[in-house]
């Protein structure tokens, strides 16, 4: 089977968050089960360190019409990785920006709708001439419109008309909302501007439009399935998620472990695994050393957070209870960047207790990978989370997770069972900032009181296995499913 991956990032040419990491590590893997897989990508500032100093176009040029222009994108032959071809959409005036969607802490751009419009028509007149996929695989609101697409002015088109499109919502949260107008500027009839189809509280809504048009939807873990056909998590859409319930599957994200493995980490100061963890103490030194906190004891435990700073992360709960946190006998650190008012939420934070909280505000990836070795309690409070990596980064790293039960963090995290042994985490489940201290309290009180039961949580979890294997034969399934019904 060929299928066509359009996505607005993927790991290693242009990352914000989990998005990049599925699109990045599912290719290869599907690839390793026999498939042919394409990946299109738009040529961002970002990629241009990853093409050779003379690229070759594979398409000179490609026509986009808008209703008073045209404007024309180039294809790059972003060369073949681990069996996958990648192509570049190539656009200056719209992708070789500072930002992916928007100039750093200032937004979207304001022309994101023709942005991604544009994306999604030039890779579907890409393949007419670099390979027809059986079924385009498209992502969040952002390539949701290439189903629009699909299904409306290319209705006609003998050469693509019998393409299934599979959509994978990685988060419900964010939708593509543009204007009305934005109707014309992507050269649709107005007739689709209903609530049936693209209009939602009078916006054209990119996901919507997707999630009407795609065959089969999917979302990044089975409980996240289920909760955004309501009405506190699908974000005004959880008529169309729950009317197509039987055309909607929750799988679960993989994670690489190439890249996230302590055994094997490039960026730790120490490797370890299962069997020996003794390495887990240098790193926790070296963690400590990076955030500047010097001389804490050994029977301190250090809790962690990498992050976006976003509403949707929990941290309003967090702050809460900071100083009540702050109180115990602990180190915090925390690596992330994002909405202003979280980001000096954090450095306050770390300038009321300093020794004791540290904060770097930034995206650092390397550091990432200390603060999941390093770390002894990962913290990841969540509103909602459509998966969550890091919790399951850090069952690898013997980091024992404190979790709002909530999408991923309920599918992949099981509570810590003193007298069966048995669990990987704490977890709590009203978004309240008092459950959220309790279960780092009882997490604090393993960790200081039963260091065999800690020593077994560690186990349990450094045991999982999220490899991409599974979740690669379930998209396999569902791709396969989409192909029947195309006939
Ligand atoms: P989301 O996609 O909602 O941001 P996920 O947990 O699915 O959350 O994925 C987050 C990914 O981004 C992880 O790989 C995590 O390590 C990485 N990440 C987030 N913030 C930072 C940061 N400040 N520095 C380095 N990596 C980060």
């Amino acid at each position: 089977m060929h299928i066509v991956f359009a996505a607005s990032e993927c790991v290693p040419f242009a990352k914000t968050g989990g998005l990049a990491d599925v699109v990045g590590a599912l290719p290869p893997e599907l690839v390793r089960l026999g498939h042919r897989v394409t990946v299109y990508l738009p040529l961002y500032r970002t990629v241009r360190p990853f093409l050779p100093e003379s690229y070759e176009y594979a398409i000179r040029s490609v026509t986009v019409p808008f209703p008073h222009y045209n404007r024309f994108a180039g294809v790059v032959d972003g060369g073949v990785r681990d069996g996958v071809q990648y192509y570049f959409i190539d656009c200056p005036e719209l992708f070789d920006r500072e930002g992916f969607y928007g100039p750093r802490g200032a937004g979207d751009y304001g022309d994101n709708a023709e942005r991604f419009g544009l994306f999604s028509r030039a890779v579907l007149e890409a393949t007419k001439q670099l390979g027809v996929p059986d079924v385009f695989h498209v992502h969040d609101w952002q390539t949701a419109v290439l189903a629009v697409l699909l299904r409306s002015v290319y209705f006609f088109d003998p050469v693509l008309r019998n393409v299934g499109v599979v959509l994978t919502v990685h988060n419900a949260g964010y939708q593509g909302w543009f204007p009305p107008r934005t109707t014309e500027l992507l050269l649709l009839p107005w007739e689709m501007f209903t609530f049936d189809k693209l209009e939602q509280n009078d916006t054209f809504n990119f996901l919507k439009g997707g999630a009407v048009f795609c065959d089969y939807m999917t979302t990044v873990s089975p409980t996240y399935a289920q909760e955004i056909q309501g009405a506190e998590f699908g974000s005004g859409l959880e008529g169309i998620f729950s009317r197509r319930h039987w055309d909607l599957r929750g799988i679960l994200n993989g994670v690489d472990y190439s890249q996230w493995d302590p055994a094997s980490d490039g960026h730790l100061a120490a490797h370890y695994s299962a069997d020996d963890v003794a390495g887990k103490l240098e790193c926790r030194r070296d963690l400590l050393h990076a955030f500047g906190l010097e001389q804490v004891a050994e029977t301190t435990p250090v809790l962690g957070i990498v992050s976006r700073f976003a509403t949707q992360k929990g941290f309003d709960i967090l702050a809460a209870v900071a100083d009540q946190l702050a109180e115990r006998e602990m180190v915090l650190v925390a690596l992330g960047t994002g909405e202003p008012y979280y980001e000096s939420f954090f450095r306050s934070f770390a300038a009321r207790y300093p020794g004791k909280v540290a904060v770097e505000v930034r995206y650092d990836d390397a550091l990432a990978h200390k603060v999941e070795a390093g770390a002894d309690i990962f913290l990841m409070p969540s509103r909602y989370e459509p998966c969550g990596l890091n919790q399951i980064y850090s069952l690898k790293y013997g980091t024992v997770p404190v979790v709002r039960a909530t999408g991923g963090l309920e599918d992949t995290i099981e509570e810590w069972n003193a007298d069966r042994r048995t669990g990987t985490g704490f977890k709590f489940s009203g978004y309240h900032a008092g459950d959220f201290l309790w279960a780092i309290d009882r997490a604090l009180w393993v960790f200081a009181n039963d260091p065999e039961g800690w020593k077994t949580l560690m186990r349990n979890g450094m045991g999982q296995d999220y490899s991409w294997e599974h979740p690669a034969r379930e998209y396999v399934e569902v791709y396969e499913e989409v192909q029947r019904r195309r006939g």
